[in-house]
């Protein structure tokens, strides 16, 4: 057992949840526990939003050329831990290091990107609107925001959101992924040293009751959660019914069109990453390839022998490509859905079940896999496996590919790999997904465009990043004003 007991940070205070209860985090690859995380109380949360709605008073009449220089400091000190950082994510959530510092450069982008909130945040003025009368628009936060996190992303999708809040002139309370929490800690503790005033940045660790806790706490004014499709409904309607302003990203299922003019190498190179790093745990991984004409003569083979030839492993040795899933519940689930796709008729073209890595026999590991002719309606097709598995089918056209895609229940990515410019635009136009990847493997959004998901991908309006959070993070007011004018007053 871990000596390594979790603590919350409240009103610039580390202190120890009084609940009594714990859950392990265990490194997904050995199953050491390398932590407890406290299951906190929803009094203990109450706290951390008392000290945010008291620090917001301050904070929002602080002038924003100063808000912005925490952010300028916090990004050279997550500069400087960018290593340890990265070697964290990969112990708590399994995937390699080259894809923990990926996930660390995305998330000092969106503090970056904060660092020019004061021309975001710039509001609008037209003058004589009516003789002798200005209107004007002014952008102003809304106080306490709740922030809720996922487990494939132990850093950066937090920053999707507090740089934006925070540099804006809002107060928030942080609840990190209990399967995940100790990057947040150590993003936290690098917040301290930044110089955040007191109550200004808040964490809270716990689970189900923690995140119904903030929906319901009245003094929280907007809630930014990103996760599952199912709780992603149930945080964006029991929030707005609170009457909270909610950005709520859900699950996907992201089908990618393969044209026979695809260049063969690259196009399998960037496959393989898309469909398989994280060990497929991205909410943007290709989790079904479609085939167009003969296109798949030419892929089926060569991803058959990339898959196969992926090294599977412990995320920091530095020959590793693949880690492993988050939890042996997770193994357990993938492997059952992989299972039953072979049930309603697809062909295993590379198994990954049952993967023994030596060394590393407690970890939860599946190779990549891959299944062939998986049926449309069929489980692969239509659920997130959230796992190393890539579907493929197989249609005439693109439109008969658009069509699928278009037909399914998620909306976070469509990607097209063709040489043919009409076949993308086209794609581009009418695929029913909001973040598009032209000849690209992972449409992940840069840090001053908005993470676009659709249908049910995302319920709201406003997205995370660049001047979709700003709007979120802020609202707007109208002054009408007319000054009565007396010139021949003497002063
Ligand atoms: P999850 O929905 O299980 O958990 C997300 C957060 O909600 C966690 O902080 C968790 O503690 C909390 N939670 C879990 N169950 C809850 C419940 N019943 N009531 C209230 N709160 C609850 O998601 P996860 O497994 O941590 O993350 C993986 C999912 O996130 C995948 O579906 C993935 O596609 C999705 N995701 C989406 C995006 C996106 O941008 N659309 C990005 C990353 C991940």
């Amino acid at each position: 057992m871990s000596e390594l007991i979790l603590q919350n940070y409240i009103n610039g205070k580390w202190v120890s949840s009084t609940s009594g209860k714990f859950r392990e985090v265990p490194d997904p690859a050995t199953a050491e526990i390398l932590a407890q995380v406290p299951v906190s109380t929803v009094a203990e949360l109450d706290e951390a939003v008392q000290a945010a709605h008291k620090a917001f008073q301050d904070w929002r009449r602080t002038p924003v050329t100063k808000r912005i220089q925490y952010m300028f400091a916090l990004k050279h000190l997550l500069e400087a831990n960018l290593e340890d950082l990265a070697r964290s994510i990969t112990m708590e959530h399994g995937k390699v290091l080259e894809e923990s510092r990926g996930e660390m450069r995305r998330a000092i982008e969106n503090v970056e990107v904060a660092c020019g909130t004061p021309t975001l945040m710039m509001g609008d003025l037209v003058e004589d609107i009516a003789p002798g009368i200005d209107e004007l628009m002014i952008r102003q936060p809304l106080g306490v925001a709740g922030i809720i996190s996922p487990f494939n992303f132990p850093a950066m999708i937090a920053f999707w959101f507090v740089p934006y809040a925070v540099a804006t002139g809002n107060t928030v309370v942080v609840k990190p992924s209990s399967r995940v929490p100790i990057t947040m800690v150590k993003l936290f503790k690098l917040m301290e040293e930044a110089g955040f005033p007191a109550g200004v940045v808040n964490m809270v660790h716990g689970g189900a009751d923690m995140v119904n806790g903030i929906l319901d706490h009245p003094l929280i004014k907007s809630v930014a959660f990103v996760g599952s499709t199912e709780v992603a409904k149930h945080v964006y309607s029991r929030g707005t019914a609170n009457g909270k302003r909610v950005s709520a990203a859900g699950g996907a299922k992201n089908p990618v069109l393969i044209l026979p003019d695809a260049d063969p190498d690259t196009t399998t190179a960037i496959m393989m990453d898309s469909a398989f790093g994280c060990s497929g745990q991205r909410c943007l991984a290709a989790s079904t390839a479609i085939m167009i004409g003969e296109a798949d003569k030419v892929f089926i083979p060569r991803f058959a022998e990339a898959a196969s030839n992926r090294v599977t492993g412990y995320g920091l040795n530095s020959e590793v490509q693949m880690g492993p899933v988050i939890t042996p519940q997770d193994k357990v689930r993938i492997e059952g859905l992989i299972q039953q796709g072979v049930q309603e008729g697809a062909e295993m073209l590379v198994d990954g079940r049952n993967a023994v890595i030596p060394g590393y026999e407690k970890g939860n590991f599946i190779k990549p896999t891959i299944l062939v002719d998986t049926p449309v309606n069929g489980i692969i097709a239509t659920t997130e496996v959230f796992g190393p598995v890539l579907g493929i089918m197989h249609c005439k056209t693109v439109e008969d590919a658009i069509k699928i895609l278009n037909d399914g229940e998620y909306g976070n990515m469509g990607s097209i790999f063709t040489r043919d410019g009409a076949a993308a635009r086209k794609f581009r136009n009418e695929a029913d997904a909001g973040n598009i990847g032209i000849n690209i493997g992972v449409a992940a959004p840069m840090a001053f465009f908005p993470f676009s998901g659709w249908k049910n991908s995302f319920f709201g309006d406003l997205h995370g990043q660049g001047k979709h959070a700003i709007e979120f993070f802020t609202q707007t007011k109208v002054v009408i004003e007319r000054w009565p004018k007396d010139w021949s007053r003497k002063f």
